[in-house]
């Protein structure tokens, strides 16, 4: 059976984080806000093509023939504190976290 994992905070009060969950392509304008602000290395600027087919995105190059837009993914969602930092920034409200089973 499974319980959500929650953490008994020094004051004794109960607190149970969320953690990244889903990231919203269509919604997402690949700003980056995101990427800036998550202090664990979770999320990655990839280039979406014309078949929906995920592509690197090379900072240095200006070409960017190759997609059609950048948009934000969860390339190690593992990594995630639940520190909710990207959902607060995020102007489009591409996010949805949830707490996580053990
Ligand atoms: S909740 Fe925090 S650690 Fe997790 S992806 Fe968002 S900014 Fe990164
Ligand atoms: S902040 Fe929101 S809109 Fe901007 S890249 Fe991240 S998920 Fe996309």
């Amino acid at each position: 059976m499974s319980t959500t994992f929650s953490v008994t905070l020094p004051s004794g009060a109960t607190w149970t984080p969320t953690f990244v969950a889903q990231l919203d392509e269509e919604k997402c304008i690949g700003c980056g806000r995101c990427f800036k602000v998550c202090p664990r290395g979770v999320l990655e600027l990839v280039g979406l093509n014309e078949d929906g087919e995920y592509v690197r995105v090379d900072e240095d190059d200006d070409d960017d023939e190759e997609y059609e837009k950048k948009v934000m993914t969860i390339a190690h969602q593992a990594l995630c504190i639940g520190c909710t930092a990207c959902a607060k920034i995020c102007p489009k409200k591409c996010y949805t976290h949830a707490a996580a089973e053990v």
